[in-house]
């Protein structure tokens, strides 16, 4: 066991991921949670999905030994907020939300002395969410992203990586920044991309519904499952890390640009040596281990 109580504030495709695994693993003497609405806080208990549900984030930090804000990014600073005046001193509070400098900048002024921050970020995930959707292996193999500052508790930073890792992860430290310009390029714009090409399908009255459906090749087909990722928290991520998603969709639409002038012009050697090169990328995501090379991305096989 590595904490004796767990608060969990947010009961979704995160929070309740780590329960299962947190379980799988014995990590934790007992887990509490809790969530916004009372249908979550149902669906919850009649899947036991942790030990205990409690009716507010201030009720469920009680006595709790490690608390983890697992709500979007964007209602981080409320929860603190609630939760700050409730907490036990000694105690660690950590967040998984994807952005971390406006995360670290709404939460810290919450929190009373002798509380440890340490934010988190785990880099997993499916377009599914609320409480049904998580799953005890989802943290396998996959990075965990804990962020270091001046002030960092180094004994709480490492039982904190320690729970981590027994849930399955691989734990890396990151400076805050540079956490949200590494995520602008891995994973938020080519969100944007992914749901900005879905609408533009979506806009093409020249191509029916049917067609888009029944037609769409791998390419479109992964686009629209990044596409369906939740509203509310994508909404959040572009929101808080504005300036870093901005500085790789300038990039993204200068590249964009020479891609196009090589296909208007005929280059051909541009759009061979460019696809020579990202090919070479994708070598080396399936090198260290972050995805597969089946068939169709093995889907069918693996949950994620
Ligand atoms: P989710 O499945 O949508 O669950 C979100 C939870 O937060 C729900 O229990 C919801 O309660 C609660 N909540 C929503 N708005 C709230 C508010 N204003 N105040 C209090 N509680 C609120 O979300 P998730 O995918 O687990 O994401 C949670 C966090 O993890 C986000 O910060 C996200 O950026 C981060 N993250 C997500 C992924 C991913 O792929 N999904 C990956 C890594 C990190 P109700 O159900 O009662 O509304």
């Amino acid at each position: 066991m590595i904490y004796e109580r767990v608060a969990l504030i947010g009961l979704g495709l995160i929070a309740g991921s780590m329960s299962l695994a947190a379980r799988r693993a014995e990590l934790a003497g007992e887990i509490v949670g809790t969530a916004r609405s009372a249908e979550t806080r149902a669906i919850a208990k009649e899947i036991n999905l942790v030990d205990r549900i409690v009716g507010t984030a201030a009720e469920a930090v009680k006595d709790a030994d490690l608390i983890v804000l697992a709500v979007p990014v964007g209602a981080m600073g409320m929860v603190a907020e609630e939760i700050g005046p409730h907490l036990k001193r000694g105690a660690t509070v950590t967040d998984v939300g994807s952005v971390k400098r406006h995360v670290i900048e709404t939460v810290t002024p919450h929190l009373p002395d002798g509380v440890h921050f340490i934010p988190g970020h785990p880099i997993a995930g499916t377009e599914h969410s609320g409480p049904r959707s998580g799953f005890a292996e989802l943290f396998d193999n996959r990075w965990t992203l804990l962020i270091e500052g001046d002030e960092t508790d180094q004994d709480a930073l490492a039982r904190l990586r320690k729970f981590w890792e027994k849930m399955g992860a691989n734990v890396g430290i990151m400076e805050k920044d540079r956490h949200d310009l590494v995520l602008a390029v891995t994973s938020h714009a080519p969100h944007l991309i992914a749901y900005t090409m879905v609408g533009v399908a979506d806009d093409l009255q020249r191509v029916t519904d049917s067609e888009v459906i029944n037609y769409s090749a791998a390419g479109f087909r992964d686009f629209t499952r990044i596409a369906a990722s939740d509203p509310t928290m994508w909404r959040d991520v572009f929101l808080t890390n504005r300036d870093a998603t901005l500085e790789i969709l300038g990039r993204f639409t200068e590249e964009l640009f020479a891609l196009q002038r090589a296909i208007r012009t005929g280059d051909g050697e541009h759009l061979h040596d460019y696809f020579t090169r990202t090919r070479a990328v994708r070598r080396g995501i399936i090198e260290a281990g972050q995805d597969t090379e089946a068939p169709n991305f093995g889907r069918g096989q693996k949950k994620v």
